[in-house]
């Protein structure tokens, strides 16, 4: 795969004070991957260290009340010219910059507020169709995969790996794709973001989402009460028995963790192989039915 990457993050002191924002998940992506890297704002002729910056009123203003729009702009069209160039599979940028920013930035206040707004590169990289990745997004990375949030923008996939996620047992004819419109099965993406327990990791290889997990509090199989999130995970049929699945369920439970929750479940057919990856990152049966297992992880 071929990145392109802040340079910031793979330990150059380009930053406005001087310093750096090494980041060792984007070094060992780097590493595994062909990889150049880019600094808008020293490719527009500002110098290091420099006056912070941020966006104000649609315009790059230092925090002296210097206009530097047209540096940040250069600096910008500097980074699509070199994507244009080396056709970079994914750029992963710094959070938050007024240059790299994918998801947010600061609101131009200099108070440390942030809105929901890409910086100028990231912007005009997104409106020319590369596809840009928030460092922050970037949870694990291994040889042959890295896995990362998913947006919401992506959440029409979950539909997809939802009908992936289907167990078929041996000899037995596959449904119809249009089964996941149920209501019984809606309720694992509908509005998905938006609603209690709603997160959602992809593994992502060669530019690719191959496998999803994801969780929600719903009232699915896998219920066990209003405060556990329910677990969903589906990876394309020939990216199974990788030991992907076995890292995203580990990420999720971390992030679960983090965001505070106690316990995570889910539900699954007792004929289903995946059972002994469940067990293997921490869950337990808890109940039974004739065909499914409930099982529960405690965080
Ligand atoms: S412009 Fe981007 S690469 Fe350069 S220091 Fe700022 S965040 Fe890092």
């Amino acid at each position: 795969m071929k990145i392109m990457v802040s340079a910031c993050l793979a330990g150059e002191n380009c930053k406005y004070n001087g310093g750096n924002n090494r980041n060792e998940k984007v070094l060992r992506l780097m590493a595994d991957n062909e990889a150049i890297t880019v600094c808008p704002e020293q490719m527009g002729g500002l110098p290091t260290p420099r006056v912070p910056s941020e966006i104000k009123d649609g315009l790059v203003t230092a925090k002296d009340g210097r206009i530097v729009d047209a540096e940040f702009r250069a600096g910008a069209a500097k980074c699509l010219e070199i994507a244009g160039r080396w056709q970079p599979d994914l750029v992963v940028l710094q959070s938050r910059s007024p240059s790299c920013g994918v998801k947010q930035r600061y609101d131009g206040t200099f108070t440390g507020r942030l809105v929901d707004q890409a910086g100028v590169t990231a912007q005009l990289l997104m409106e020319n169709g590369y596809r840009c990745l928030d460092v922050e997004d970037l949870f694990t990375v291994h040889r042959d995969f890295l896995i990362r949030k998913l947006s919401i923008e992506e959440s029409e996939l979950l539909k997809d790996f939802l009908y992936e996620a289907i167990f078929i047992p041996e000899g037995v004819e596959a449904p119809a794709r249009d089964i996941v419109e149920r209501p019984e099965l809606r309720i694992y993406y509908d509005d998905f973001g938006n609603r209690p327990g709603d997160l959602c990791l992809a593994a992502e290889t060669e530019g690719h989402v191959v496998g999803t997990v994801w969780t929600r509090i719903m009232n699915d199989y896998g219920h066990v009460d209003d405060e556990t999130p329910s677990f969903a995970i589906s990876l394309l049929p020939e990216y199974r028995n990788k030991g992907i699945g076995t890292v995203l369920m580990r990420q999720m439970l971390s992030l679960l963790k983090e965001h505070g929750y106690r316990q995570a479940s889910l539900a699954v057919q007792k004929a289903n192989y995946a059972v002994r990856m469940y067990r293997n990152v921490g869950f337990e049966i808890t109940d039974e039915n004739e065909e499914e297992f409930i099982m529960v992880c405690r965080l």
